[in-house]
């Protein structure tokens, strides 16, 4: 078998479309190297040694140890250098690639292959003992944290004390002599630590390192990352060992990380950081706070410090280049890193960018303008989850805006919360539901949870390439980074600034659009959505065949869902439409009514209200299909429970309180929503479905009057689990259409469906469908019923069944596409059996979440319906499931 791949010198064994054996590292140095560009020689040890070395007990394959050697003697070769050699030594670095980026997550090694004999020969061959001792330092401390695992903290204690002791705050200024020094106590305190000096056997050093690389895969960091991401464990990653090149050679030599397009604009201009005399992890780290590629950049920062443009424009127009060659190559914004090494560029990684939402739109569409993408391709390249980004407030321009400080736009959107220091804070916020921001000097792999409960992040530390502002952006969250004027003190739990002192649990609201960080809470403003949007969600229109409707009961809901592009309501939840005033109270006296009589004079007073409702809904959606859920209120939510609230209610029925009290209790249910809900409600109580039926077509007859519009109502019926349910709802329905018809001497067209929500319907979904024109799958109840999982009850232990592996996501959120799935299949295919053309929909949660809309589009619904902010996401995922 074949393990391990080489790449360098203008060839390479692997390629781009290799990604999954290669990792997408491995895969893109390997496309890079066949391209002709400037790569470090070195190989790739693929996936499948990590999924072996997990198969058997990390260890690895016979075969493994001499095509390792082999590789090594041919990069050797390549850079005339020999690894462990102590005259002309080969310095290697070693890093994990999985399929796809999962920045941070795992680890890295620089420098491998340096030790007390071939640190002298590095420097002797560089003619700068400085540069070698400072690479040698490095390594021991990286070594230590990534594979020998001790703390990279007491390393950088021994580091601060010597420059406290010799008066510097730069590292660039410690001198070669004292690196040794330095270094000689790296190594006791390893040897102090661990018992066994620092290995100097460079192969030793290898295959420890590769080892270190292979278990970072597990993890609980890239555990937890990979369940946030939906990727699956098995895939493992690979190992990438290339030659070294130094961008800490001295003041010609540099390192820097670049998009080809600004990744938070999307504007086509290269964007980038760099830092001279450095190695590539100081500039992710955000130790030093590094420059700006080009001149533009740079002006536009307003920095005195030149940019790389400026200072090595020879290497700055070949790296601008192959900029332009890698993304027309790959047809997408690209994230590069490169080093310059004596003036000479060598690239290190290029992959795709990562990006927020208003990015990705405008590099989409742009990129069509361009002539790189076809309009299809250009709606693939969109994440339909990442549209939810654009939906975020912004902090209103008229707002009054009282300025801590500025940082770093690191990612768009403004947020507001009280201050919390670390991310268990943050979590324990959120648990309770207390909007937060996250402040931390620099945020870690380590603070992922807390980035996820924080409303928004605050750094004081690092760039817009450091880990807060990358994973920020990716998470669609709103981040200043690099607040440099910031002093946070974790132990006293206070943040000052300009003279003003903050302390934990005080409110701050942060711009992640302009970086600035304000005092309090500060009006906000919801977005415009930008032409690109337009753009590409026509695009996405003409490509998708599934309708998208919206849930919405009140008029602004369905305004809002209109203006998202909503083609029509899905599930108008009538009981919704009373929670407030005087309604309530009305349909607390109909619930409670003793006899046919009381519940009558009840209706008569909710009829006006939901004849206006209807009306208005209708007018709104101007002849688009409207469906009206019948009632379906789960009684334990409308019952009056305080004293007040029976004394009002009583008062209204013109009853004793004790008499009230007691019709209450008896309507008190255990499982209110396996209970009298629904069409059972309906079966027991027509005269509530006449009702609404008729309060739907005098609306109907009105707004058609109106608008000049004919409006076509649907009208629907939940819970029904029998054919005969529907039929007994249904005649009532039928009967009320045709004297609505006489009295208004008009004729009324309308339709009659029911819900699938219950495992029984659609089961029996032929014999339903005798009698219904369309289903609408609620996968809610659906869900609820076909787990046995009570859907208010699910949240206390769902969460440790996502922990244990048991389920994947919250089958609430994401449809269960095996079990719950094979229900809405069933009840499809047999539906149609019975009626071929019979209207098919979703209006459960899951209408609007991307991969159950596929999974929608895959069983052939005519439309899937959600809440109106999530219309637009279901737009896009639906048109992406057809291509
Ligand atoms: C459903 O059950 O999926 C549904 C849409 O109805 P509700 O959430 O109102 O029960
Ligand atoms: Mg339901």
């Amino acid at each position: 078998t074949k393990w391990v791949y080489t790449f360098g010198n203008g060839a390479a064994e692997g390629a781009a479309d290799m990604r999954n054996l290669l990792g997408g590292k491995g895969a893109n140095l390997a496309e890079m190297s066949s391209l002709g560009l400037p790569v470090p020689p070195g190989f790739t040890i693929t996936t499948d040694v990590c999924t072996w070395y997990y198969d058997h007990d990390k260890s690895y394959p016979d075969e493994l140890t001499a095509q390792v050697e082999a590789a090594l003697d041919a990069v050797g070769e390549a850079t005339g250098r020999k690894f462990g050699d102590e005259k002309l030594p080969l310095l290697v670095s070693v890093r994990s690639g999985a399929r796809v980026s999962m920045p941070g997550m795992m680890d890295t090694v620089l420098n491998l292959g340096l030790n007390d004999e071939t640190v002298k020969a590095i420097g002797a061959d560089a003619n700068d003992m400085r540069f070698a001792y400072d690479s040698y330092r490095r390594f021991i401390q990286m070594y230590s944290d990534v594979v020998l695992g001790l703390d990279h903290h007491e390393f950088e204690e021994i580091l601060e004390d010597h420059k406290q002791l010799k008066g510097l705050t730069l590292d660039t200024e410690i001198s070669a002599d004292d690196w040794v020094g330095i270094i000689e106590k790296y190594k006791a305190l390893v040897e102090e630590e661990l018992g066994n000096p620092f290995p100097q056997d460079a192969k030793e050093q290898l295959w420890g390192a590769i080892g270190a690389v292979f278990s970072s895969w597990m993890v609980p960091r890239a555990v937890t990352y990979r369940r946030l991401h939906e990727i699956p464990g098995d895939w493992g990653t690979a190992v990438n060992v290339q030659a070294m090149v130094f961008g800490n050679m001295g003041e010609t030599s540099a390192t820097g990380v670049a998009f080809t397009r600004n990744p938070s604009t999307g504007e086509k201009t290269l964007y980038g950081e760099f830092l001279v005399n450095a190695q590539g992890e100081d500039v992710v780290a955000g130790i030093r706070t590094p420059q700006d590629i080009t001149e533009k950049a740079r002006i536009e920062a307003g920095s005195e410090r030149p940019s790389l443009e400026n200072l090595m424009p020879e290497a700055f127009a070949e790296f601008q280049s192959y900029c332009d060659k890698l993304e027309k190559h790959y047809r997408d914004m690209q994230d590069l890193e490169f080093t310059i090494e004596k003036g000479k560029l060598w690239m290190l990684q290029t992959r795709a960018g990562k990006r927020t939402a208003k990015a990705a739109l405008k590099i989409a569409v742009d990129m069509v303008d361009e002539g790189l993408l076809s309009e299809e391709e250009a709606v693939g390249r969109v994440e339909p989850g990442a549209l939810d980004q654009l939906l975020h407030p912004t902090i209103d321009p008229k707002a009054d805006r009282d300025i801590l400080a500025t940082g770093l736009p690191a990612s768009p959107g403004a947020a507001s919360g009280a201050i919390v220091f670390t991310s268990d804070e943050a979590e324990e916020a959120k648990a309770a539901g207390r909007p937060v921001i996250l402040v931390r000097v620099e945020t870690s792999p380590e603070d992922i949870h807390g980035m996820h409960a924080a409303e928004g992040i605050l750094t004081s530390r690092g760039g817009m390439t450091s880990h807060a502002a990358v994973v920020a952006r990716g998470m669609g969250k709103p981040c200043v980074a690099g607040a440099g004027g910031l002093r946070i003190d974790y132990r006293n739990g206070t943040m000052t600034v300009g003279g003003r002192s903050l302390n934990k649990g005080d409110i701050i609201t942060i711009d992640g659009a302009s970086g600035q960080i304000l005092s309090g809470e500060v009006a906000m403003l919801q977005p415009v959505l930008s032409g690109d949007f337009g753009t590409l969600m026509a695009w996405a229109d003409r490509a998708r065949r599934m309708r998208v409707r919206t849930n919405a009961e009140t008029p602004q809901d369905a305004k809002v869902a209109r203006e998202f592009g909503a083609e029509g309501i899905g599930l108008c939840r009538t009981e919704h439409m009373f929670f407030e005033g005087e309604r309530i109270i009305a349909v607390r006296e109909m619930i409670l009514a003793g006899s046919e009589q009381g519940r009558r004079a009840a209706l008569d007073k909710l009829l006006p209200m939901q004849r206006k409702d209807f009306t208005e809904i209708f007018e709104i959606m101007k002849g688009l299909p409207v469906t009206i859920r019948l009632l379906d209120p789960p009684l334990h939510e409308f019952l009056p429970k305080t004293d007040e609230e029976l004394d009002e209610v009583a008062k209204a029925m013109n009853i004793a309180p004790e008499l009230l009290r007691d019709r209450a209790l008896s309507l008190e249910e255990f499982n209110p929503m396996l209970g009298h809900r629904g069409c059972r409600l309906l079966v027991s109580y027509p005269e509530i479905a006449e009702m609404q039926a008729r309060a739907i077509f005098e609306a109907a007859v009105e707004a058609g009057r109106k608008t000049g519009a004919p409006v076509v109502p649907e009208i629907m019926v939940p819970l029904v689990g029998l054919k005969g349910e529907l039929d007994l709802v249904r005649s009532r329905i039928d009967a009320m259409a045709e004297a609505v018809a006489n009295e208004t001497a008009s004729t009324i067209d309308y339709q009659v469906g029911t819900m699938v929500e219950l495992p029984r319907a659609a089961l029996q979904a032929a014999e339903i469908a005798k009698s219904a024109e369309f289903f609408s799958f609620g996968t809610n109840d659906l869900t609820q019923t076909t787990f046995g999982i009570s859907r208010d009850d699910a949240a206390s232990f769902l969460g440790t069944y996502q922990n244990k592996g048991l389920i994947e996501q919250d089958p609430f959120v994401s449809l269960d596409q095996d079990g719950v799935g094979e229900l809405v299949q069933i009840g499809a295919e047999r539906g149609r059996k019975t009626r071929s053309d019979i209207k098919l929909g979703i209006c459960g949660e899951h209408g609007g979440d991307p991969s159950s809309i596929h999974f929608c589009e895959g069983v052939g619904l005519d439309y899937v319906s959600c809440s109106p902010f999530r219309v637009p996401i279901a737009r896009l995922a639906a048109a992406q499931a057809a291509l």
